[in-house]
């Protein structure tokens, strides 16, 4: 092995939500030079984007915060998003890393050359870094349904993850397409102040529901004045969570998904109208999509200004929405139709050793060795990238399991132990290999179509338990990289 080149140890993070800012505070934690590049002009990822109403974390407050940083202040067990954001923006304040952050810069190319990567961004800068970390997060391209006449609509219409304020949606008649976490939530939350709502749902969903807990402010109080108390109890969802839900999740066979799909039933049948009941009701097994939680969906799609249309959407007219023949005539049209989830980097243009380029080589779905890395593309890390838990654990516990293992890696390229991270083939098509086939044991192969499929029907998420994810990340296996 050569003797180590060490050009310069700066990194750039590409992003600015939950991931990159976790990564800017480890980065100046562990002393690296670093730059964050983020597309919009504040921190927050997903959190900034989505401000539709009713917006919540359903994934519970305190195990949504990051392991270092609990917040004794949440205001419910399953807090509101603009809570969420805000939580974010504090936490990068109190670090320091805003100062670190190139807000309204995207970066459009990353070329690996002369044993560094440059770095070139939509105002033209050009620059040049030892490592790359990206940080993009996965549901952030809004996906439009691809429905005949839908640029004709003569309303406001906007997809959920662009929310348009400026219009009032009060006394309204607003159509609704999608029936995912986002359209529960809004359906919920709008259902009250319109004129009325359609909801054109193409396939029922199971709906877990949860009771509102608001924390009282001598919970608060005590969470503030006793850490242990908030790091216990943070502890103790952690375990539940990735003993419990991450580990049923990958047994199609699940006894706790039984008894949530009990959950569920129970729930639905909270439904008068047997007609309305049947349209809700699944047909496939629950979790095989990702599990939508609310506790007022049904109340509110039983109002009468609410309808549930199951017929397919022929069209979409200046007016209106066309159903095998019937015009629903609307004011203004929501999108809640998701988002393209194989992009996570791109568009941008990102060419690795010997002028490889990722489009090329994620041109039929993205994979990544253990999530982190892709062979040819040295030095370069992603934060919640292709195959991560993006299905079954907390995103933030995996993102700091990701960093943790991040900065192994680049501390044997430091010690010499490397000279450059790029992860062998062989260790790849090992990987991916192995990830295809546990993929078809889980709940999401168990007959349904969801986002969590590849082209090919296959789930993409880590298909392994908690326990393997922890220990592949705590212990890098180094003889998995090149020695070049
Ligand atoms: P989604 O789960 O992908 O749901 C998209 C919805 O649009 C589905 O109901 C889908 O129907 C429908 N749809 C798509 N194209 C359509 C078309 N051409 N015609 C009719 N219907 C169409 O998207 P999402 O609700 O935005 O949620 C995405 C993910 O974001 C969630 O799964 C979750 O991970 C995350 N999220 C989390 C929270 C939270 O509280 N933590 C809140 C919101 C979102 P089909 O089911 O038939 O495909």
């Amino acid at each position: 092995m050569s003797s180590a080149k060490q050009p310069t140890n700066s990194f750039a993070v590409i992003g600015a939500g939950m991931s990159g800012v976790l990564a800017g505070i480890k980065l100046k934690e562990a002393g690296h030079p670093f730059t964050i590049f983020e597309k919009a002009d504040r921190v927050g990822g997903t959190w900034r984007e989505n401000t539709y109403p009713g917006i919540a974390c359903d994934v519970p407050s305190h195990i949504y915060s990051y392991s270092f940083e609990l917040n004794p202040d949440w205001s419910e067990f399953t807090s509101p998003g603009a809570e969420v954001q805000e939580y974010f923006e504090g936490v990068s304040k109190r670090y320091g890393i805003d100062e670190h952050i190139r807000f309204n810069e995207a970066v459009i190319r990353c070329t690996w050359m002369d044993g560094e990567w440059e770095i070139e961004t939509e105002k033209g800068h050009i620059e040049r870094v030892r490592w790359v970390i990206a940080a993009t997060g996965i549901l952030h391209h809004p996906k439009y349904p691809d429905i005949d006449g839908l640029d004709t609509f003569e309303g406001p219409m906007f997809h959920t993850a662009r929310w348009d304020h400026d219009i009032d949606i009060a006394g309204k008649r607003i159509g609704l397409i999608g029936t995912g976490s986002s359209g529960v939530q809004i359906t919920a939350a709008v259902a009250p102040e319109v004129e009325n709502l359609t909801v054109f749902q193409r396939t029922a969903q199971w709906i877990v529901p949860n009771d509102r807990v608001v924390y009282t402010e001598e919970e608060k109080e005590a969470f503030r004045t006793d850490a242990d108390l908030l790091q216990n109890l943070h502890n103790e969802m952690s375990t539940a969570f990735n003993d419990g839900f991450a580990t049923s999740v990958i047994d199609g066979n699940s006894e706790l998904l039984d008894g949530i799909q009990e959950r569920c039933l129970e729930a639905l049948d909270t439904v008068q109208d047997e007609e309305l009941k049947e349209k809700l009701r699944p047909t496939y097994k629950a979790a095989c999509k990702r599990l939508v939680v609310s506790h007022n969906f049904y109340d509110a799609v039983q109002r009468d200004n609410v309808d549930i249309i199951t017929e397919s959407i022929d069209r979409i007219e200046p007016n209106g929405v066309v159903t095998e023949g019937e015009l629903h005539e609307l004011d203004v049209l929501v999108l809640a139709t998701g988002f393209h989830v194989d992009a996570f980097m791109r568009p941008m243009n990102i060419t690795g050793r010997n002028g490889i380029d990722l489009d090329e080589v994620w041109k039929d779905w993205p994979s990544a060795y253990l999530s982190i890395a892709v062979p040819e593309f040295p030095n370069f890390f992603m934060l919640n990238g292709p195959n991560s838990p993006v299905g079954n654990f907390s995103l933030i516990q995996t993102a700091e399991m990701q960093f943790d293992y991040v900065l192994q890696i680049v501390n044997h390229v430091n010690q010499g132990d490397l000279d450059i991270a790029v992860v062998s083939h062989e260790a790849f098509e090992r990987f991916d290999a192995e990830r295809y086939e546990a993929a078809k044991g889980t709940v999401w192969a168990t007959g349904c179509n969801s986002w969590y499929l590849d082209n090919n029907g296959v789930p993409f998420a880590w298909p392994f338990p908690f326990s393997r994810f922890r220990s592949e990340m705590e212990s890098p296996r180094l003889s998995d990289y090149e020695k070049v």
